[in-house]
């Protein structure tokens, strides 16, 4: 990795790991989950940084996959468990980071601290020639040993410019997986752990979209939205209420886009059984000897 794209690396880390700590910060009863997903968004552009994705606000059972839509009032509630997801680029490299907090009661201090250990426990372990499956089952047993289940259909990921998944997976769980790190692998490592099933399932309503084919419609306002979003978010993942600023009526043509393949609509991803979900994520760099941590350690 050369010079340039692994400082590009570490500034959008830093600023990912400051905007995931100051987002946290944010979650109170009665703030909304809007107020916290665009201030984040503001602060990483503040700061000199571009959102790799729409700041995820799940709550409770909700893993990931959720940013509030627009015009959502939805509020924190005491004993809220909430999972704070940020990714911020610079140039198209990217840092990805989440942590989770609750509100108001301390009901699942041991669930947050069971993925926060699984991270641990995977960072640890983690340099070249380690089996991918090696690290899921470390997570798998960190998690397990304090009594909850660890996520086996959600994974880590590798990435690459503009690439949040460039095709290698971190696994949650001792799987099958036969790839192994290698020096100057970017990984993403997001342990889940939960109360409930341990499996996530998909629904519609998480208001992330990506592009999929950018192409002539039949309708001119929807080739020209379709090309403002080519252009803004290239093929990385973007919210519903980001759209606004090229079109009024973006939301309802959104759903357009999708019928006619041109989008992606993320599911929102719950965990099957209704189980409180926590999550831990660091972004790191695989080195000769181990890993390093780009995502601001020192402030989870
Ligand atoms: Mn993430
Ligand atoms: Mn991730």
């Amino acid at each position: 990795m050369d010079d340039e794209v692994l400082e590009a690396y570490h500034t959008a880390g830093r600023i990912a790991g400051e905007a995931r700590t100051y987002g946290a910060s944010l979650v109170k009863e009665g703030s909304t989950y809007l107020e916290v997903a665009e201030k984040t968004e503001e602060l990483i552009k503040k700061k000199g940084g571009v959102p790799a994705f729409p700041v995820n606000v799940a709550v409770n059972d909700v893993a990931a996959h959720f940013t509030p839509h627009h015009n959502s009032k939805e509020v924190f509630v005491r004993g809220d468990i909430v999972k704070v997801d940020v990714g911020v680029h610079v140039n198209g490299y990217i840092g990805d980071t989440a942590m989770t907090v609750e509100v108001g009661t301390r009901n699942w201090t041991d669930l947050i601290r069971a993925s926060e250990h699984a991270l641990q426990t995977a960072i640890e372990l983690l340099k070249p020639n380690v089996q991918m499956r090696m690290i899921g089952g470390a997570i798998e047993r960190a998690v397990d040993s304090v009594g909850y289940k660890s996520i086996s259909n959600l994974t880590g990921h590798s990435m690459r410019q503009f690439s949040l998944h460039a095709g290698k997976s971190v696994p949650n769980v001792l799987d099958t997986n036969s790839a192994t790190a290698k020096e100057g692998d970017v990984l993403a490592i997001e342990p889940f752990a939960t109360n409930g099933a341990g499996k996530v399932t998909g629904k519609k309503g998480g208001n992330i979209y990506r592009l999929l084919r950018a192409r002539d419609l039949k309708k001119r306002a929807l080739t020209t939205l379709l090309r403002s979003i080519e252009e803004s978010f290239r093929t990385l993942p973007f919210a519903e209420r980001w759209c606004l600023q090229f079109d009024s009526k973006s939301s309802h043509r959104i759903g357009k886009l999708v019928r006619l393949g041109a989008l992606y609509t993320y599911p929102i991803l719950r965990d099957g059984g209704g189980g409180m979900v926590s999550q831990t994520e660091h972004t790191v760099i695989v080195t000769e000897s181990g890993c390093e941590i780009i995502t601001s350690p020192k402030s989870l």
